[in-house]
C-alpha cells in the first residue's frame, strides 16, 4: 500500500510504497478513503514532544473509512463497516482512569499516528473495541474532522460546564474554534467568539456567535466581552496557539467560571492568583475525548448540526501541506483523499 512514512524528525515525509500490515487479536483491517490532517501531525513528524514517537511510522488520527478484514475475537466490527481512527487509540482498560469514565487519561493509552501506525496510508489498523463507528450516509470527508478537532472542542466545551442559555467564549477561530463556535450553539450555549483577523470573527458570526472580537484592534477584548455580557462568560474553551489568548480568556471570565484549554502552544502564561481565588474562577485542561464522547461528538454531526470547513488534497500534498501549517495559511482543515 502506499502511504505517508516519517523516516526520521528533521526530513519531509516520504510517500512510498509499505507492507499492508495484518489484523491483530481485537483489532481490524481498513481501507482507508479520508484521513484529516491536524497540527499534533506535524508535532509527531517534527518529533517535538518530550515522549517521541519510534522512527519509522504514519502519522494521522482522522482517519475514516470501511473495514475489509478483522482479526481473532472481533465481534463489534464486521468487514462493510464505516470506522475511523483517533488520536486515543486504545486504553488499557483496567487502570484507575479507565474504570472512572477518564479513560483519555490512561498512562498505557495507545494513539493513533504516534505510538501506533495511523491514516496517512491507503490502509490502518484500529482497534476493534476503541475504532469510531460512522454511521451509514454521512458525508466522509466532513466527518474526518470530527475524530480529533470536533471531539476535542465538543469535549472541552463539557468541560467549560456552561449550562444552555449561559454565555461561552470560544478564543481562536481556525481549525478547531470554526468547529467549537457550531458545537456550542448546537448545546445551548450562548457564543462569544475571539480572534486576531477580520475574517475569522466574521466566520465566527457566520456559524452563529452573537460577538465576535477582534483582539488585535480592540483596544480592551476583555471589557468587551464582560459588557456585552453582562458581567462576562460563564466559561470559555482557549483553542488558540497564542499565549495572550489564554490570559485573556481568563480575564474575561464571569465570577466562579471555568475555562477549558485545548490550545497547545509552547509557551507559559501567569494566572493571576489574587483574582483566581477571589473570583472563584478555575482552568482546566482538556485532552480528545472517551469512546462516549467522540460518539456523541459524531452524533451533533451526523444530524446535520456541525459543518467543518475543510479542502480536500491528494496524500501526494503532505508536505506541502505540513508546510502550509507550520505558516498557519490553512483555512479550517485539511482531508486528504487516499484515493487521488
Ligand atoms: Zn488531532
Ligand atoms: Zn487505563
Amino acid at each position: 500500500m502506499k502511504a505517508a512514512v516519517v523516516k526520521d524528525f528533521t526530513s519531509p515525509l516520504v510517500v512510498e510504497e509499505v507492507e499492508l500490515p495484518a489484523p491483530g487479536p481485537g483489532q481490524a483491517l481498513v481501507k482507508v478513503l479520508y484521513s484529516g490532517v491536524c497540527h499534533t501531525d506535524l508535532h509527531a513528524a517534527h518529533g517535538d514532544w518530550p515522549v517521541k514517537p519510534v522512527v519509522p511510522f504514519i502519522p494521522g488520527h482522522e482517519g475514516v473509512g470501511e473495514v475489509v478484514a478483522v482479526g481473532d475475537g472481533v465481534k463489534r466490527l464486521g468487514v462493510g463497516d464505516t470506522v475511523g481512527n483517533a488520536w486515543f487509540w486504545s486504553a488499557c482498560g483496567a487502570c484507575e482512569f479507565c474504570v472512572t469514565g477518564r479513560e483519555t487519561l490512561c498512562p498505557d493509552q495507545r494513539n493513533g499516528g504516534y505510538s501506533v501506525d495511523g491514516s496517512f496510508g491507503q490502509y490502518m489498523l484500529v482497534d476493534a473495541a476503541y475504532a469510531p463507528v460512522l454511521p451509514a450516509g454521512v458525508d466522509l470527508r466532513a466527518a474526518a474532522p470530527i475524530l480529533c478537532a470536533g471531539v476535542t472542542v465538543y469535549k472541552g466545551l463539557k468541560e467549560s460546564e456552561v449550562a444552555p442559555g449561559q454565555w461561552v467564549l470560544v478564543s481562536g477561530v481556525g481549525g478547531l474554534g470554526h468547529i467549537a463556535v457550531q458545537y456550542a450553539r448546537a448545546m445551548g450555549m450562548r457564543v462569544v467568539a475571539v480572534d486576531v483577523s477580520d475574517d475569522k470573527c466574521a466566520l465566527a458570526r457566520r456559524h452563529g456567535a452573537e460577538l465576535a472580537v477582534n483582539a488585535l484592534t480592540d483596544p480592551d477584548p476583555e471589557g468587551t466581552v464582560k459588557e456585552f455580557t453582562g458581567g462576562g462568560v460563564h466559561g470559555g474553551l482557549v483553542t488558540a496557539v497564542n499565549g495572550k489568548a489564554f490570559s485573556q480568556a481568563v480575564g474575561s471570565l464571569r465570577r466562579g467560571g471555568t475555562l477549558s484549554l485545548v490550545g497547545l502552544p509552547p509557551e507559559q502564561f501567569p494566572l493571576d492568583i489574587f483574582s483566581t481565588v477571589l473570583l472563584g474562577l478555575t482552568v482546566r485542561g482538556s485532552i480528545v475525548g472517551t469512546r462516549a464522547d467522540l460518539a456523541e461528538a459524531v452524533d451533533f454531526f451526523a444530524r446535520g448540526l456541525i459543518e467543518p470547513t475543510y479542502t480536500l488534497r491528494p496524500l501526494t500534498d503532505v508536505n506541502a501541506v505540513f508546510d502550509e501549517m507550520a505558516a498557519g495559511r490553512i483555512e479550517g482543515r485539511v482531508v486528504m483523499d487516499m484515493s487521488a
